[in-house]
């Protein structure tokens, strides 16, 4: 349940097929010019809780259709292992090959890259820059169509200033901004063919500073589709500042509930809790099954849902709840989450009682909570205290239960 409601808030449907598709994605720069905005190599700096590095990564799986994604070659500095597999251990929807090392230059780099798909040999590459998180699935998709159509290409963003010469501090001319683009990656090219101009160019005296100069330096032609002002590459500190301003407005959005149940008890032989019958000194009192456990954390879900509670959904008047198992208020509280979007991500109940004892059956519960919801063991937390002989609970009138649940909404954006 929650591994495909999570999909389903995220992103929509995407049909992107990127099984003949492999990128090279250039991480082994030092990232010089960005050194205020954090320690060491900027592709491995925090943006918003997450490397930029797996922002990247995630970025393009997430323009594929799970079952279709692309093979990713990250290219990394030899001094960057241990940084490399903190990022692999952020990624959400990724799945990188290994890494391999890069070279003195950014030419030398993807070169590497693209010789360590040679097994895989995928029909179409497209190389990117590390630095660039914000790559949209509308570029990734022009860009494979175009090199599906046999021509290499590469996203062109407008430039909205005028652009000047200089010589020294003396302005020597303005350009004609119209016939002007801004370069930006991943740039697409067939694979055999960007590899056979990587290694011509490797026996060239000069270097290029992106992938498109050496297509265009050896002739090939190579269309231009839109680029985006948002697929910046992250460079200076203060590039880290705005990006990090801006993706304040993509926090998630998390709500919490919190609930309380009591049911009286009396004498008995078991008592179901957490839709667990265990044997038990006293039973409980109630219209349906008295599972005060699942009562807290049906309202606490409700709670996070602001969605009334558990009384106004199955109102104790309705003869239909009498005698019912518990579970089926938690499976409802669940489905109105995720007919909203949204979801559960933990619950947490405490049950409060002199007896019986809990802890022994403490995993079972969760088992069977995780059973009822689908949520996985590990985002169910149940607890128990005795309330120390004193009160109604003390003298084991009842049994009392808190619970909250915490519940991600999917993003207004
Ligand atoms: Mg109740």
């Amino acid at each position: 349940v929650l591994e495909s409601s999570t999909n389903n808030a995220k992103t929509s449907p995407s049909e992107l097929d990127g099984r003949d598709v492999a990128f090279v994605i250039v991480a082994a720069g030092r990232g010089e010019r960005a050194r205020d905005a954090g320690n060491g190599p900027k592709q491995y700096f925090d943006l918003g809780g997450k490397t930029v590095l797996a922002r990247t990564l995630d970025a393009i799986a997430g323009a594929f259709s799970v079952d279709k994604q692309p093979k990713l070659q990250v290219v990394i500095h030899r001094d960057d292992d241990a940084l490399f597999a903190s990022a692999l251990a952020e990624l959400e929807n990724a799945n990188a090959l290994p890494a391999i090392y890069g070279g003195e230059t950014r030419q030398a780099s993807v070169r590497e890259g693209l010789r360590a798909l040679k097994t895989d040999s995928p029909d179409i590459v497209l190389i990117h820059d590390a630095a660039r998180p914000f790559v949209s699935r509308t570029i990734i998709s022009d860009l494979i169509d175009t090199a599906r159509a046999g021509d290499a290409s590469l996203p062109l963003a407008p430039i909205f200033d005028t652009v000047k010469t200089v010589e020294g501090d003396e302005v020597s001319g303005t350009l004609d901004r119209d016939g002007l683009g801004l370069a930006q990656t991943p740039q697409a090219f067939r694979y055999p063919d960007i590899l056979e101009l990587h290694e011509k160019a490797a026996q060239l005296p000069c270097t290029f500073t992106d992938d498109v100069a050496i297509a265009e330096h050896f002739g090939m032609k190579v269309k231009a589709v839109g680029g985006d002002t948002a697929n910046i590459k992250l460079t200076s500190a203060a590039d880290f500042q705005r990006a990090r301003t801006q993706l304040s407005r993509f926090l998630p959005d998390i709500r919490m509930g919190t609930a309380y149940d009591v049911h009286r008890s009396e004498p008995g032989t078991e008592i179901t809790l957490c839709g667990l019958v265990i044997p038990s000194p006293v039973q409980l009192i109630g219209h349906s099954d008295a599972d005060v456990a699942l009562h807290a954390l049906t309202d606490a879900v409700l709670g996070a849902l602001a969605d009334g509670d558990i009384g106004s959904h199955f109102p104790p008047s309705d003869e239909k709840w009498r005698g019912a198992a518990s579970d089926q208020f938690l499976i409802h509280a669940m489905k109105r989450a995720a007919e909203r979007g949204a979801v559960v991500t933990m619950l947490d109940v405490t049950i409060i009682c002199e007896a019986p004892k809990i802890g022994p059956h403490r995993d079972a519960m969760r088992h069977k909570i995780s059973a009822i919801t689908g949520l996985s063991v590990e985002r169910i937390a149940v607890k128990a205290t005795t309330n120390e002989t004193i009160g109604f609970i003390g003298r084991q009138e009842g049994i009392a239960a808190v619970a909250s649940a915490t519940v991600v909404f999917p993003n207004p954006l």
